[in-house]
């Protein structure tokens, strides 16, 4: 009940598949710079429990399979869905290695807040205008107190102002604008960005469909733009060199 969801088969399947997603995604980016899930952010989900809709957190999960992996040492959790990231910031409260930033709407769920390593809580019908603006404060000065080797990026679009469940006034145009500034502020700083969609809530799962790509528009045009994979490919390198070395 907690979940939220009916027990089922294709829920494991979804829910496994959801977090193996976002591994390989976290996997990509750091290879070629920048990748994209279609599914994931599932950041209610604490060790033990499920919650929110969540049953295993897919953030946590990747930032703990790329650090053993030695793909990344420090990880930045970037956290623009409307619901604060509790489990996610639950999970690493006593892990510096991970850094766990959480924008959120002081009036939605979870009702009681966990505290994240940095939590900005909005009121109830906050727009574009200060949502943005604050995320110009506070990202480039915590890429670079940080410095992160890797960014997972929740771009949930339940901060949309239509949005069924969220409390905030965010336009369509302030969702392209956020997730542009998010990944390119990363390729700027030349910080890897891996994406998940997080949550948004629509009778209409078509117009609600569009609205979780805009992610992944955004993140194809700075593709073409930047060419990441360029100027990734000499880790890309050093990485199969080390791999080569161990064999
Ligand atoms: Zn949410």
């Amino acid at each position: 009940r907690r979940i939220g969801f009916p027990w089922s088969p294709p829920l494991v399947r979804r829910t496994l598949l959801e977090v193996s997603g976002t591994i390989l995604t976290a996997q990509l980016a750091v290879e070629f710079g920048l990748a994209c899930n279609l599914g994931g952010g599932t950041h209610h989900a604490h060790w033990d429990w499920g919650s929110g809709f969540t049953i295993f957190n897919d953030l946590a999960v990747a930032a703990k399979v790329i650090q053993q992996q030695k793909r990344a040492n420090k990880i930045l959790i970037v956290d623009l869905d409307v619901h604060q990231g509790d489990g996610t910031a639950a999970l690493f409260a006593n892990d510096p290695s991970v850094f766990t930033l959480s924008f959120h709407c002081e009036k939605n769920f979870p009702f009681r807040k966990q505290k994240s390593d940095l939590d900005v809580s909005f009121a109830a019908g906050t727009g574009d205008e200060q949502f943005l603006d604050t995320l110009r404060r506070v990202l480039p000065s915590l890429l670079s107190s940080e410095r992160p080797d890797l960014v997972l990026y929740d771009a949930g679009v339940d901060v949309w102002a239509g949005d069924k469940l969220g409390e905030l006034q965010i336009s369509e145009r302030g969702l392209a604008d956020r997730d542009r500034f998010v990944i390119e502020t990363c390729m700027d700083a030349h910080v890897p960005v891996a994406c998940v969609i997080g949550g948004g809530y629509d009778d209409d799962r078509h117009k609600l469909a569009a609205r979780h790509a805009i992610v992944h528009k955004v993140a194809s045009s700075v593709w073409v733009e930047r060419e990441p994979w360029k100027a990734f490919g000499h880790k890309r390198h050093e990485l199969r060199h080390s791999e080569a070395a161990h064999v």
